[in-house]
């Protein structure tokens, strides 16, 4: 009982700016590449990109301003990628083998 509590709520979408979701992953070359923020209290300036490919397991976490869009963390994190400037691993993908 308590635990967490389920956030429904109907979503309206605009169509004033469509965001891609999904990335091409720079390392595998699917588009499997997601981004999600993970924005702590305490950082008032800047928020925790998490991106995740979920073909290849690729994982990273850069630190992105507060006004950040995936895109944005997208394009810094594919700069960040090709130039080696950011440590990323491969986690397993989510499959039973
Ligand atoms: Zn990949």
């Amino acid at each position: 009982m308590g635990g967490r509590r389920r956030k429904r709520y109907k979503k309206v979408i605009k169509l004033v700016r469509r965001v891609p979701k999904i990335f091409r992953c720079p390392s595998c070359d699917s588009v499997s590449l997601t981004i999600s923020f993970d924005e702590s209290p305490e950082a008032a300036s800047d928020k925790e990109a998490h991106v995740r490919c979920g073909n290849c397991g690729l994982y990273a976490v850069l630190l992105v301003p507060l006004s950040y869009e995936p895109i944005d963390a997208y394009s810094k994190f594919v700069d960040a990628f090709i130039s080696g400037s950011i440590d990323v691993r491969y986690e397993k993908v989510l499959s039973e083998e």
